[in-house]
């Protein structure tokens, strides 16, 4: 079996990380045509109205541990 490296059915949420199966999930298209797939509402919420940085929230796979070292 060949897996093909497309990325048409499988996304991951831009927030969680977490993978989006086709037909599920909602896809955010910004002004400057970047896609951005999230799983749930919740993500969608957090990404778009609360505008939190996925990696300062423990239940993202963004998280980082011991926080974000922001540059100067
Ligand atoms: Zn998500």
């Amino acid at each position: 079996m060949v897996l093909s490296k497309t990325s048409s059915s499988l996304r991951n949420c831009f927030f969680c990380g977490k993978q989006v199966s086709s037909g599920q999930g909602t896809m955010l298209v910004k002004n400057d045509g970047t896609v951005q797939w999230t799983c749930s509402n919740k993500c969608r919420k957090n990404l778009r109205i609360l505008k939190r940085d996925p990696r300062k929230l423990k239940w993202t796979s963004k998280y980082v541990k011991g926080g974000v070292r922001v540059k100067k």
